[in-house]
């Protein structure tokens, strides 16, 4: 059993009914969530927070000095954060267009948040994921080898934009690093960056451009650890323990808190989205 304090709002589970109606009314908790709060608790923090999991295995192995939750919001704030990804006749969720070039990138003022990462680290599946609650929204995947892949811009109601950008490594557009150097360096509204890792590989030479990419800008940035549900317990605890160590000593604008995800189980999705909705300033949470 988790320590005393280590599953904030977990342990406020079972006062859930309750605080849902006044939620939902509120902040229209999409049906999916309220699914979810009825699991059972283990079930549940496996699903909400797979990091929760591992994390007493990562203490004993890694002593006290890695920082493993900073963002942990009550299961009341992750149910809030559902509602900016819900689309609703007041809230819509939409494509609205791509760009080969910054200067051709559509000028918004809301705040934006992009994701990049290597061809077929999972970035499409897990757009997707995020935008489950809006299925018309479609996610544009391009696998033919040499089609030109763009930055694609996603308006997230009046909240924020969320940019997906062409992935890196095999498959990558000619001119990707001007593309993405030139938009990680000057957009002006850019909030976070989000940095896709397989979590079956871990870190790969590519990602490591990436890194240094946002190093070099100063850029606050994120790493997110795809596809967990492929790997077992041990292999991801391993990749989680390494690249929490890499965070702490090789980066200096990384947030220090990893995100596990699965686009397939949604493992992580929900706390995700409430970290984005946190850090682009539409739902302050007691959890950072
Ligand atoms: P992208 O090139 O980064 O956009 O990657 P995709 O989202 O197209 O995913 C690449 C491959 O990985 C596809 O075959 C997906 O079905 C698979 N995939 C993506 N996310 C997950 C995940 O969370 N779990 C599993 N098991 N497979 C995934």
């Amino acid at each position: 059993m988790a320590a005393p304090g280590l599953l904030p709002g977990v342990g406020r589970v079972y006062e859930i009914p309750a605080m849902l109606g006044r939620v939902s009314r509120h902040h229209s908790t999409s049906h999916a969530f309220a699914e979810v709060l009825r699991l059972p608790k283990r079930q549940l923090t496996k699903l909400v927070f797979p990091l929760q999991e591992l994390e007493r295995y990562l203490l004993q192995d890694s002593g006290s000095d890695l920082h493993l939750k900073t963002f942990h919001p009550s299961l009341e704030d992750i149910a809030r954060a559902e509602g900016f990804f819900t689309a609703t006749a007041r809230n819509r969720i939409e494509y609205l267009s791509s760009a080969e070039r910054l200067d051709h990138a559509p000028d918004l003022p809301r705040p934006e948040v992009c994701f990049i990462g290597r061809s077929n680290v999972g970035k499409s599946s897990l757009i997707k994921a995020l935008f489950s609650l809006a299925p018309e929204v479609e996610v544009r995947v391009s696998k033919k080898p040499g089609h030109t892949k763009k930055m694609n811009f996603f308006k997230v109601g009046r909240y924020f934009t969320l940019v997906d950008m062409p992935g890196y490594g095999y498959r990558a557009p000619e001119d990707f690093v001007d593309m993405v150097e030139t938009y990680l360096k000057e957009r002006k509204n850019l909030m976070r960056t989000f940095l896709l890792v397989d979590s079956v590989v871990g870190i790969q030479k590519a990602d490591n451009i990436a890194i240094e990419m946002c190093e070099e800008f100063a850029l606050p940035y994120v790493m997110v650890l795809t596809k967990i549900d492929k790997s077992s317990k041990g292999h991801l605890l391993k990749q989680v323990l390494q690249i929490q160590k890499f965070i702490d000593t090789n980066t200096q604008g990384c947030f220090p808190q990893l995100f596990p995800v699965s686009a397939v189980t949604y493992s992580g999705i929900h706390l995700l989205k409430c970290f984005i909705a946190n850090i682009t300033g539409n739902l302050k949470t007691n959890g950072t």
